[in-house]
């Protein structure tokens, strides 16, 4: 057994500032600062510009658009971008999600109150069970589901139809998803996290939304620091909007956000101490790696799969991690990054 690394916290790793699920205070938030249009969405280009053909397609025939699933680390704006087609197709959205729905006589009740076009989107579609993602088949290929009336001997099964709707499904972990689930949706995206100029951007225009004046140089660190992640980027400038009101005259500059966010532990790459943590147990427990996922993730006491959808995809494509066939190995960036040397193989 490895030994303990000094200044690792042991055990479920911190809830931390930067995890990007979503919290209560952020949904309060959150609302005012979802844009409502396309044209207001900020990256995500490349999809932005498909999902435009394929809106603008399905409006001039008259039809619902295509069922859409997304997928992707955690705070990368799958809700906002399922209301954004909602909103530009014209039609309304119904929002749950998959740990919420128990039984298939409650996604029957919900899709059964659908109108014609509406969104239904579904948070976390791999936590459906079984026998409610069953409910979905019939009613996402055919706008029908089977209902059993009677018992036994006496049961016999009718069909309701249904409205034509789309059903937008968003997951972090697409390889949970059933294949007759996953094939049945028409158009299957892939988020990427958001470039730096990007996320400044987003910045600016919440800060307008929030009234916070905010500087170009504070907006651009706030960004550097936000994991790529839009809905860290908004939480970061809230964070950062009470320090200026406290300690500043309350303008964002560079020098308010650096001071900030290193109290809050946020370091000069986004990384907080769970991801300086990962990296730093790979290296000192595990002389650098490789080690494979399932061990890794016992070091840490997380959950393997949340370790890989949701901490590594960031630290992969700042090249601080590697996947290789063997496990996860730290890179030299990452030794550099805290500040270690990579003792000689
Ligand atoms: P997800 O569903 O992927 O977890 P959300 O859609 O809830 O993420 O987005 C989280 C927050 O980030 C929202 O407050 C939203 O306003 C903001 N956001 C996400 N994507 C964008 C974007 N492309 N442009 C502007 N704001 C965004």
């Amino acid at each position: 057994m490895p030994g303990n690394v000094p200044g690792i916290r042991q055990g479920n790793m911190e809830r931390r500032i930067i995890n990007t699920d979503l919290t209560e205070e952020d949904s309060k938030v959150e609302s005012h600062l979802r844009p409502q249009a396309l044209e207001d969405y900020i990256g995500q280009e490349k999809l932005k510009s498909t999902l435009k053909v394929y809106i603008d397609a399905a409006k001039s025939r008259g039809d619902s658009l295509d069922h859409v699933l997304f997928y992707g680390p955690p705070g990368l704006g799958k809700t906002t971008l399922s209301g954004i087609i909602a909103h530009e197709m014209g039609v309304n959205m119904k929002v749950t999600s998959g740990p919420a729905i128990e039984k298939p006589g409650e996604m029957a009740a919900i899709l059964n109150n659908l109108q014609e076009g509406d969104v239904l989107f579904v948070d976390e579609i791999h936590r459906l069970n079984r026998q409610v993602e069953e409910v979905l088949y019939p009613a996402m290929e055919d706008f029908a589901i089977d209902i059993m009336l009677g018992k036994e001997s006496s049961a016999r099964s009718i069909r309701l139809e249904l409205p034509r709707f789309t059903l937008v499904g968003a997951t972090t972990r697409a390889g949970l998803l059933t294949a007759p689930l996953r094939d049945r949706f028409g158009v299957v995206a892939k988020m990427e996290f958001y470039t730096t100029q990007e996320l400044k951007t987003i910045i600016i225009r919440s800060a307008k939304v929030l009234e916070v004046e905010i500087e170009e140089a504070g907006a651009l660190e706030l960004a550097r620091r936000s994991r790529g992640t839009p809905r860290l980027a908004n939480r970061l400038l809230k964070r950062v909007r009470d320090f200026a009101q406290v300690k500043y005259d309350g303008v964002i500059t560079k020098e308010v956000a650096d001071f900030a966010l290193d109290i809050l532990d946020v370091d000069r790459l986004g990384l907080d101490n769970n991801d300086r943590a990962i990296l730093l147990t790979i290296i000192q427990k595990f002389s650098g790696g490789p080690v494979g996922l399932d061990t890794l993730a016992a070091a840490l006491g997380e959950d393997a799969g949340t370790l890989e959808d949701v901490y590594e995809p960031y630290l992969l494509m700042n090249g601080l991690l590697n996947r290789t066939s063997r496990g996860r190995t730290a890179t030299e960036h990452a030794y550099r990054h805290l500040g270690l040397v990579k003792a000689d193989e």
